[in-house]
């Protein structure tokens, strides 16, 4: 039911695209296939729904 974030991996020998829910935005999780803490954007960095008008 909850939507997943995908994250790609900053460990640059690694790069793994990781899927994580939703509710792990703004924590920070860690890659399982190189052990790399990886903190999960917010919600707003992703989708910038600003309007100026
Ligand atoms: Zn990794």
């Amino acid at each position: 039911m909850a939507d997943t974030v995908q994250i790609m991996c900053p460990n640059l020998t690694c790069k793994k695209v990781l899927a994580v829910p939703e509710t792990a935005r703004g924590k920070t999780v860690r890659c399982k296939n190189c052990q790399t803490a990886i903190r999960v954007p917010e919600a707003s960095a992703a989708k910038p729904a600003k309007r100026t008008a």
